[in-house]
């Protein structure tokens, strides 16, 4: 009961197009899953259900038991194209995450602190007045990255974020996403269609087949990598 309970899941879009069929999945708290599949097979759509950010959906999605878009489950995003808003200050995109999903609930000078303290982690703490589009990728991925991680998220959802970036900005990024994950261990659900990096960040893995039309239980793989 504890962890990220999706049952049958199914999504169509519109058109009548099933992206995700019944598909059901177990993933017990405070992991990281990298999810894997090839392209169309819905790994997005599943991340767009659990965001919250599709408009209708069957099945079930429960976090400890309880409905995951209740007001106690936060859910935190980092697209591959960052989503972060072009007008307001890298401290102003955090500032407004932490605003919208209710982690502002602590008091100001608190959250200034920890905008503070996940900029420091995420090595970007002289960015914080720049806007996101003078920005590297890397940068504005660092960015949205520390968003997520503001928020204070039971859950965090990542959708190739590294897969735009060069190589040797991918290995610092992927290391530097473990340690904060460890100092906030969400459960996190991390796609990929990088074989080698979801080895390399997921401690259990799971495999999305190309057409899920039919009923599914997925299996959750051990990473021996691990
Ligand atoms: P993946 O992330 O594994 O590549 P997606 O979840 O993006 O897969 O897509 C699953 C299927 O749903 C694909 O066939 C895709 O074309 C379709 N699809 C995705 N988004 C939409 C949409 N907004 N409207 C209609 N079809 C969509
Ligand atoms: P990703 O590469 O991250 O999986 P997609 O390429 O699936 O993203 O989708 C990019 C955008 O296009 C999304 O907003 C998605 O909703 C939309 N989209 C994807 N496939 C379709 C489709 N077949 N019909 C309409 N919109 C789509």
């Amino acid at each position: 009961n504890n962890g990220l309970c999706i049952r049958e899941l199914q999504v169509e879009y519109k058109g009548g197009q099933v992206a995700l069929g019944k598909v059901t999945l177990t993933l017990p708290e405070h992991g990281i899953y990298t999810i894997i599949g090839p392209s169309g097979s819905g790994k997005s759509t599943l991340l767009r259900a659990v965001a919250g950010l599709l408009p209708g959906y069957s099945g079930e999605l429960l976090y400890n038991g309880k409905p995951v878009h209740d007001k106690d489950t936060l859910v935190g995003l980092v697209p591959q194209n960052y989503g972060l808003l072009p007008w307001k200050t890298v401290r102003d995109n955090i500032r407004i995450a932490m605003k919208i999903t209710g982690t502002a609930a602590a008091d100001k000078a608190d959250r200034e602190t920890r905008i503070t303290r996940w900029l420091e982690a995420m090595g970007i703490a002289g960015l914080e007045g720049r806007y996101p589009l003078s920005l590297s990728g890397g940068q504005q991925q660092r960015v949205a990255i520390a968003r997520a991680f503001a928020i204070l998220p039971q859950i965090m959802l990542l959708d190739e974020p590294f897969s735009a970036l060069d190589a040797v900005t991918r290995e610092a990024l992927q290391q530097i996403f473990l340690d904060n994950w460890l100092a906030h261990p969400a459960t996190a659900l991390f796609v990929t269609h990088d074989v080698d990096e979801a080895i390399l960040l997921g401690q259990k893995i799971v495999i999305l087949p190309a057409g899920t039309g039919k009923r599914t239980e997925l299996e959750v793989l051990d990473n021996a990598a691990v």
